[in-house]
């Protein structure tokens, strides 16, 4: 009994700002480099590249969907390691980042200073 309550209770919650919707079948992640502080946008190909959460990988985070990628920016070589979780409607449940963060739209789009 106590087993599985415990494992209803955690339900993630969806953090809001970190995606942007690129038409129908693309999102974009923001993430920066812990190094060279460089911020990268990514674009993911929502039919291909996210994956959904079942089989062996239903424990492995509590996305609907996840992605798990290596992302080099252009300032240096650092490599950055994702592992993103999203709902179903892509938004971010869930993140592991090596060697960078995860930030939102507004924080890429505040020090990018695209004119
Ligand atoms: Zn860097």
């Amino acid at each position: 009994m106590g087993f599985l309550s415990n494992l209803f209770n955690k339900k993630p919650r969806a953090e809001k700002g970190y995606t942007t919707k690129d038409g129908a079948h693309g999102v974009w992640i923001y993430l920066q480099c812990d190094k060279c502080d460089e911020k990268i946008a990514v674009r993911l190909r929502t039919t291909s590249e996210l994956q959904k959460r079942e089989g062996p990988d239903a424990d492995g985070g509590p996305g609907t969907f996840f992605v798990q990628k290596t992302v080099v920016g252009s300032r240096c070589y650092q490599r950055i390691e994702a592992l993103v979780d999203f709902d179903a409607k892509y938004n971010v449940v869930g993140s592991q980042i090596k060697n960078g963060k995860l930030i939102t739209a507004t924080e890429y789009k505040e020090t990018t200073g695209n004119k």
